[in-house]
């Protein structure tokens, strides 16, 4: 417990996660603040920063329209000066006429604008210092004066590198560490001390992951043997050639299939890529052994999708396929987990198949579930297992992420594509995107209008998006065929929607970002994101993936906000997306954009919330770990505590 800290400032710093001593030491500054000259008052000049110090003469309190300054009059041996705070009152009782101060600051006019400040003997502020994340409750001063207390202990820390590894890898002591990133003598011990750290937290998580890889070796799953009839009619059945990628996916599964270790592979690709395609030969193999495959998704829109693409190939095959979503009627629901091949959601495949007659699942958009259901997903049986992902990371990241998965990557997609040409257009020249959009319409294509993101609940979301569609079919897209899709439907209308867009009955779809994953219409080569600057990269991109599906060129037409209206970030993210159509390379400049610690977005969970690594740059520690992790599975010491300690956070019994 953290010393000499009364109830409220306990309550303010219990909001930032510091409870304990430990919390303290290892509460990472964001950065560190330079040292300040010290300066005499006459020596002022210009913007620069500097230290005065001084006697307090006078002080007085004012108000300027809304903010409230103190003001004091701070006299040294030089001359004198009026000192300025801004909005904090309450110092003007502990500014009292004699107290000596030192502040820190610049001139702003003739006063001096006061940044952080000493009062009475103390003299921290001029030095090079930790700037920490603070709140409006709890300030910078504070934290130095916590993880200052706190660093009285550091000495207890134990340190739980074994001392070969720390000498291999020229780390310094934990304990040496945590002074360092708090006090350090200049930036370079500072983030020499986090480099160290990171490591610590690098290493647990992969030697949790080794572990529990290790644990895995003692599951078993039906072996499948080779493929046989039924997949090679399903080669045959497809109106197109596998790609090499998808061919050595293929191949990678048949491996996994024929032995007894549960796969467990993330086959990861840009959407469109031909996922799809690779995940329902994994589920025919499972038929083909006389066994049940299951397809589950995230959403019952994706269920539904993936059941549109997969029943007509099944049908051909003669293989019974059913769709098992909440929306589904119960009788049907009772019969779905006796179709050989089973599409839905999640939690109702988990619910309903026995899950011993279950010998392939295919897990899609695997991100969302977090890794902790993915744990759950495993417990105790054990199908040969695919994860997908749409949301292509770079493949070191994608190691840590999923330390204990074998990755496959499909990173051509089908040559017969052309990349979809995208543009960055604003709002003020709106009228020429529906100019481009109705052209390619009245050619036979069709397309997507999506709705701006501004709507908080799903519910309003798809009152705007009806009328939006009302508005278009007066206006850009009248004479038009336009449908509304969105997350209120019901879901048989839902289907039916799609439908007949599929059967080119309908040329517009309205849509909100429900479209965003799953839907595959290969003749819809046009698409219009509304105040795109309002979306992330990453789903910007994947709403751009419903487009370029088939061998027609297609377009991605981004409206934003205009030019003035739009933060660095969105010009940003929208430059990159009309710059490349490689979802590895916009993963990196998202990463690069957002930062560390939100790699996937807020979805991603746990496990690879970082305190002190960041996935970008630590690339080398990262593989360091990795390999350090193989080397200490079987060691014994307090690193094992803190495996236990992580993996126990997020419920993931190693
Ligand atoms: P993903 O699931 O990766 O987004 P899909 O498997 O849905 O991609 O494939 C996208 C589209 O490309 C589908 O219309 C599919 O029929 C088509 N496709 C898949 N593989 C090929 C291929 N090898 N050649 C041509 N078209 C393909
Ligand atoms: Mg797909």
């Amino acid at each position: 417990m953290l010393r000499g800290v009364g109830p409220t400032v306990k309550r303010r710093l219990g909001k930032l996660g510091l409870e304990t001593v430990r919390d303290a030491l290892e509460y990472r500054p964001h950065r560190y603040e330079p040292a300040a000259p010290e300066r005499r008052i006459v020596e002022l000049f210009g913007e620069e920063e500097a230290v005065i110090a001084g006697e307090v003469r006078s002080v007085r309190l004012q108000r300027a329209r809304r903010l409230k300054l103190v003001k004091a009059r701070v006299a040294d041996d030089s001359g004198e000066i009026t000192a300025v705070w801004f909005n904090q009152a309450w110092l003007a009782d502990r500014l009292s006429p004699g107290l000596q101060v030192r502040l820190r600051g610049s001139l702003r006019g003739r006063d001096f604008a006061v940044r952080s400040y000493d009062l009475g003997g103390v003299s921290s502020t001029a030095d090079f210092a930790p700037v920490y994340p603070a709140t409006e409750d709890v300030t910078v001063k504070k934290l130095r004066e916590v993880t200052g207390g706190a660093l009285e202990f550091a000495r207890d820390v134990v340190d739980p590198l074994p001392a070969e590894l720390k000498a291999s890898a020229g780390l310094p002591a934990r304990a040496d560490a945590l002074v360092a990133l708090h006090r350090p003598r200049a930036e370079a011990d500072g983030e020499r001390a986090r480099r160290r750290l990171a490591f610590d937290e690098l290493l647990t998580l992969q030697l949790g992951l080794a572990r529990r890889r290790q644990g895995q070796e003692l599951e078993r799953a039906r072996a499948l043997g080779r493929p046989d009839g039924l997949v090679k009619r399903y080669r045959d059945i497809l109106p197109f050639e596998l790609t090499r990628d998808q061919e050595r996916a293929i191949s990678e599964i048949d491996a996994d299939l024929a032995g007894e270790r549960p796969m467990e592979r993330l086959l990861q690709g840009d959407v469109g890529s031909g996922k799809t395609v690779v995940a329902l030969y994994a589920l025919l193999r499972a038929v083909e052994a006389d066994r049940r495959g299951a397809l589950m998704a995230p959403t019952e829109t994706l269920a539904e999708q993936h059941f549109l693409t997969v029943e007509p190939l099944c049908l051909e095959l003669g293989v019974s396929c059913a769709l098992l979503t909440s929306s589904v009627g119960a009788r049907a629901r009772r019969a779905a987990p006796n179709a050989q091949i089973v599409v839905g959601t999640h939690a109702l495949i988990q619910e309903g198949v026995e899950l011993t007659d279950l010998a392939v699942a295919v897990v899609d958009e695997q991100h969302r579930f977090g890794v902790e259901q993915r744990a759950a997903i495993k417990a105790g049986r054990r199908p040969h297992t695919l994860h997908m992902t749409a949301t292509p990371i770079p493949r070191t990241l994608a190691l840590t992420v999923y330390g204990d998965l074998s990755v496959t990557e499909i990173a051509k997609p089908p040559a017969n594509r052309k990349p979809i040409v995208t543009r960055w257009i604003t709002e003020d020249r709106a009228s020429d995107a529906y100019r481009r959009l109705t052209r390619l319409l009245k050619d036979g294509r069709q397309a997507y209008v999506v709705c701006p993101l501004i709507e908080q609940s799903e519910t309003s979301r798809a009152r705007a998006a009806e009328q939006e569609a009302e508005r278009l079919r007066a206006g850009e897209l009248r004479g038009f065929r336009v449908g509304c899709l969105h997350g209120r439907l019901r879901p048989d209308d839902r289907r039916d929607l799609m439908a007949s867009f599929k059967a080119r009955e309908l040329d517009v779809l309205v849509a909100t970002t429900v479209i965003e994953v799953g839907v595959d219409v290969a003749n819809a080569t046009v698409m219009i994101v509304q105040e795109a600057d309002r979306f992330g990269l990453a789903q910007l991109h994947q709403l751009r993936g419903r487009v370029g599906r088939g061998a027609e060129q297609s377009y991605c037409l981004l409206v934003s906000r205009r030019r003035e209206e739009l933060t660095e970030g969105a010009v940003a993210r929208l430059e990159a997306l009309v710059a490349t159509t490689d979802g590895f390379e916009l993963a990196e400049v998202d990463l690069e954009l957002r930062g560390e610690g939100q790699l996937l977005g807020t979805r991603q969970s746990g496990l690879t919330d970082f305190r002190f690594a960041k996935l970008r740059a630590d690339r080398d520690l990262l593989e360091q770990a990795r390999e350090a992790a193989e080397e200490l599975v079987g060691y014994d010491g307090p690193l094992n505590d803190e495996v236990e300690r992580l993996f126990a956070e997020h419920d993931l019994a190693a």
